[in-house]
């Protein structure tokens, strides 16, 4: 390709709605344009990315014996009602009618879809396991539609599909999927971890992510996930589903009996702990939540936070958010109480769910909010002044210092962005959409299914966020849009361009995919523009050609060296 004639357009300035640096550079070296919010034009440089690293992705597929297929975009709301999800999907569903008002949506995802598929397409036992799975755009109207093709509402993503007889048909189909996705992710040139993470209310069901680790430091930090760690075994996972031992700290307070006491102006749990001069360890945290649009009491140890994803999945929600102080006004007068946040307890509450955190349980002669403002009851123990709740669960967020319960060393917490996940659904959609094969003693029985997706135009994303520098972004090879540009320095010198030439040629008649730069620019401009869209290799023809010599610039290192154009070829066919 001819730097003249290539459709790429780079901006001296950062995008100024951009907050992280994959979202700068990709606007500024040409890659993408914004269309509306969160919807993007992949032009030429970036589409020549998003195939390569979906052709990755497709042979790792069909090395794992996966089958590509490719389902329609738009999908009937029948199917959904079918799975039950058209009431409960939310927002993030884009819905529209079709001109004889029938109600469609434009995929977000195709697990009715793929059932539908397996449901006609499968009868028996003798077809199976099988994996389905296509590489294909999708729209999810995003709350928050951020980060460029980071979070995007249009974006592509591979979906897969397995279906399988048995458990241990699914634990195999799941465990060639984790070991694709390490092949797939290794050859992107990206380092991931596979962390465990939430898999929803779906009891049993087990789910992992894949995580590209990103520097905490940075500022406008693009990893949206907390990842805990352990620092000497291999646990690791999502906060969303991280668990921990608690080091051991005061939970007994020094009150011989329960006692309601004046406590004014301690709204928060710091504000009462130095009121009453106690360590928030023996406070009892009560907080109101709304999931899915009913109330629910949190009761946790003070010093420690609710996980929201944790605590919804203890009720199956699909939305979860702390109450308003007018929602909180509500529960009080439907009780027959009066007080206001940071004074509320479970006692006496009407209309409200409650549930505990484990870490409530040893709580001895704890301090609790009693629903009446500016007060608090002191010294209060379960069983005796308050009634311990039934629901008792983990629903606390990890925290850094904690513990690992496997083995018992420090969990540290950094930030990630998923790039992909593998998630056993089991029977989830196949016995709500009564998806059965006949098994080998004749009996009908639903699919067990396992989804697995990778996030595409995330995952190009992702790498430009780990792989970029002060001039511009540093494509992995196996990634990048050409391998090597050549930059003949003045476009007058008539040696220089017939070098570069003849090099281009080259590299070309050997399939190489090259760059010439033959504008007539400043090399200033052509330089920086090089390492901004950031090729791998630049051969940069200049007045040492005299001598016979080029340099051969590696992007990754920024290491310049002098050697003559045949070797710089050499360089180039070794790769
Ligand atoms: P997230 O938690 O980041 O919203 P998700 O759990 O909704 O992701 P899935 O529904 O499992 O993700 O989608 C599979 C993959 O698609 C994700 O691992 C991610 O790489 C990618 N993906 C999901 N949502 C987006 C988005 N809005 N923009 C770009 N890629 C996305
Ligand atoms: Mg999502």
């Amino acid at each position: 390709m001819r730097m003249s004639s290539l459709f790429v357009q780079t901006l001296r300035e950062f995008p100024s709605d951009a907050e992280v640096m994959s979202h700068k550079l990709l606007v500024r070296a040409g890659y993408i344009r914004k269309l509306t919010n969160g919807v993007y034009n992949y032009l030429p440089l970036m589409w020549r990315v998003l195939k390569k690293v979906e052709n990755i992705v497709r042979e790792e597929m069909d090395k794992a014996g996966a089958q590509e297929l490719l389902m329609p975009f738009v999908q009937p709301s029948e199917l959904w009602q079918e799975s039950g999800r058209w009431d409960v999907y939310g927002k993030e569903l884009m819905r529209l009618k079709d001109r004889h008002g029938r109600e469609m949506c434009l995929g977000p995802t195709h697990e009715e879809v793929i059932t539908s598929i397996a449901r006609e397409g499968i009868r028996s036992y003798k077809q199976l396991p099988v994996n389905l799975y296509q590489i294909q755009s999708k729209f999810r109207d995003e709350i928050r539609p951020r980060f460029g093709l980071l979070r995007g509402r249009e974006f592509i993503m591979k979906d897969a599909y397995s279906f399988d007889v048995d458990e241990a048909g699914l634990d195999k189909s799941y465990e060639i999927m984790a070991e694709a996705y390490r092949k797939i992710f290794e050859r992107c040139g990206l380092e991931t971890k596979m962390v465990q993470s939430d898999s929803g209310a779906i009891g049993g069901s087990v789910s992992h992510e894949f995580m590209v680790l990103v520097n905490e430091e940075a500022e406008n930090n693009a990893g949206e996930n907390d990842v805990f760690y352990c620092t000497n075994c291999g646990y690791s996972a999502n906060s969303n589903h991280a668990v921990s031992v608690l080091p051991s700290v005061q939970t007994e307070g020094k009150y011989f009996e329960a006692k309601i006491t004046e406590t004014p102006n301690t709204h928060s749990i710091e504000e009462l702990s130095q009121f009453l001069n106690i360590p928030s360890s023996i406070i009892c945290k009560a907080l109101i939540y709304v999931i899915d649009g009913k109330y629910v009491m949190a009761l946790i140890r003070g010093d420690k936070t609710v996980e929201e994803t944790k605590l919804m999945n203890v009720f199956g929600g699909n939305e979860i958010r702390i109450a308003r102080n007018d929602e909180i006004e509500e529960i009080m007068q439907n009780s027959g109480l009066n007080a206001i946040a940071g004074f509320i307890g479970p006692e006496g509450i009407k209309g409200v769910e409650i549930v505990a955190d484990e870490t409530v349980k040893e709580l001895k002669n704890f301090v609790i909010g009693c629903n009446q403002t500016d007060k608090h009851l002191v010294g209060a123990n379960w069983g005796k002044d308050i009634k311990l709740p039934e629901r008792i669960f983990d629903i606390r967020l990890v925290e850094e210092g904690d513990k690992c319960t496997q083995c018992g060393a420090d969990l540290k917490v950094t930030k990630g962005i998923e790039v992909g996940n593998i998630f056993k659904l089991g029977t989830k959609y196949s016995k709500a959409m009564n998806a059965t094969f006949t098994d080998k003693d004749g009996q009908e029985k639903p699919f067990i299914m396992g989804c697995y997706g990778i996030g595409i135009s995330r995952t190009a994303a992702a790498a430009v966020e780990r792989h970029h520098d002060e001039n511009g972004i540093i494509w992995p090879l196996a990634i990048a849009p050409y391998t090597v540009i050549i930059v003949p320095v003045s476009d007058q010198d008539e040696t220089q361009m017939s070098i570069a030439e003849d090099m281009y040629k080259k590299l070309l008649a050997d399939n190489v995919e090259v760059i010439l730069d033959d504008r007539s620019e400043r090399a200033g401009v052509k330089l920086k523009d090089a390492d901004l869209i950031g090729i791998p290799y630049r051969i940069t023809v200049g007045k040492t050609i005299k001598d016979g010599l080029v340099e051969f610039k590696t992007r990754a290192t920024n290491v310049v060296e002098t050697i003559s154009p045949d070797e710089a070829i050499q360089r180039i066919l070794s790769l």
